[in-house]
């Protein structure tokens, strides 16, 4: 055996057994020798060196089995205490999808604050206000504001109490009018108290057993916003697709300093994802009324890696995600989740080739600044995924999506 023509890096290599297979270098491989211990220096070099490439391989599934996975950011070892279990889609959305093992508590807040946190407060109270059924814990109370300027505490059963501090006097035929508000027994109490100081006649007992729960006015309305701008959203649609990669693939596509840098460009201009409102072109399936959609495929003419995400049926974008260069090795890995089934519907999917592989995936759907038509199109599908949804728990009429949506930045 001559010197050794092993490469000087370690590791990498042998974490992709497919590319170890039939190299003579193996031999020279110093954990191939560790974990032959059959090995001896008297057989045919042909069958040893296939020898160790099977106990290479067999070796190296141990070792996976026994060594605990490392944080796709950090490297550190991920252990039961560190395994964040990251919500690929974020809990507060109705996410529910958690693989383990793939990046540590540390590095999940780091992209909870720079991506997830952005494409949470996107939707605004619109999950607390369709009481969107969440993996883990409830949706939180959310003050909102009303067209008339004023604020309502949220329920996520879908109550709603006016929260203003009111102190209001007017002056009617033989005395006075008091009228008092707040959004709390402690300051209603106080303010009652001031009223009776105020006006000696008034007797605060009374008043307290008369008081009433109030919520909006019939003239008035909630007002919902959603933001759907690169900025808002991109960031959180990244790191939901680099997840999912991992968690169905094992592999990520870009390292960890690279998703950070594509998280911060496509956040700034867009990048190359596109809002696909109609959906992905060429996904054929059921309708689902409030659902969450993954999906990543190759076109492998030219080796363009296609990503697309669909969150609670309103938020759809989409678009090349990564490219090999060249014709590729096929990719396709479907997600979509019914949320208020909280239902794996994935098999239900399926993707028409000749449609998806004719895309031109840069120019689909329309792009960020495409701001009135992208206007236009949120309105409308608030008003016919989540009012709709509303309507259908408390068939009241007093939200609206209209002029609701934020305009991309
Ligand atoms: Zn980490």
């Amino acid at each position: 055996m001559g010197p050794a023509p092993w490469p000087t890096r370690s590791g990498p290599a042998a974490d992709r057994p497919e590319n170890l297979v039939g190299q003579g270098r193996l031999l020279a491989h110093p954990r191939a020798r560790d974990d032959n211990t059959e090995r001896n220096g008297h057989h045919p070099v042909d069958t040893l060196r296939s020898n160790v490439t099977v106990c290479n391989e067999m070796g190296e599934a141990k070792r996976r089995a026994a060594a605990p996975p490392k944080c796709r950011g950090c490297g550190s070892p991920i252990t039961k205490e560190n395994d964040s279990e990251a919500h690929i889609i974020p809990n507060a959305l109705g996410g529910n999808l958690k693989p383990k093992g793939i990046i540590c508590r540390e590095c999940n807040t780091k992209l909870d604050a720079i991506a997830d946190n952005a494409l949470i407060e996107a939707f605004g109270d619109w999950p607390t206000l369709i009481d969107i059924p969440r993996d883990r814990g409830h949706n939180p109370p959310r003050i909102v504001n009303t067209r008339q300027g004023r604020r309502v505490r949220l329920e996520p059963d879908g109550s709603m109490s006016a929260i203003d501090v009111r102190y209001e006097v007017t002056e009617v035929e033989g005395g006075h009018s008091v009228e008092i508000a707040a959004g709390n027994w402690k300051t209603f109490r106080q303010l009652l108290k001031r009223a009776s100081k105020d006006f000696p006649a008034l007797d605060p007992i009374v008043a307290e057993q008369n008081a009433r729960k109030v919520g909006i006015d019939d003239d008035d309305e909630l007002k919902l916003g959603f933001d759907f701008s690169p900025e808002a959203i991109f960031g959180g649609l990244i790191t939901a697709i680099w997840l999912f990669l991992i968690h169905r693939t094992g592999r990520s596509f870009m390292d960890w300093d690279q998703l950070l840098q594509v998280i911060n460009s496509m956040q700034d201009h867009g990048g190359t994802f596109r809002y696909l409102v109609d959906g992905l072109p060429g996904l054929r399936g059921p309708e689902i009324p409030i659902g969450h959609k993954i999906i990543v495929r190759c076109v492998p003419e030219s080796g363009e890696l296609i990503a697309y995400v669909e969150i609670l049926g309103i938020l759809r974008v989409g678009g090349v995600f990564a490219g090999a260069g060249g014709p590729a090795k096929q990719i396709e890995h479907i997600y979509a989740y019914d949320v208020l089934e909280r239902s794996d519907r994935s098999r239900e999917f399926s993707i028409d080739l000749q449609k998806f592989n004719q895309q031109n995936w840069r120019e689909v759907g329309l792009g960020p600044d495409d701001a009135e038509r992208l206007r236009d199109h949120f309105r409308s599908a608030l008003g016919a995924v989540f009012v709709r949804r509303y309507k259908e728990r408390f068939s009241p009429s007093d939200v609206a999506a209209e002029g609701a949506a934020s305009s991309p930045a």
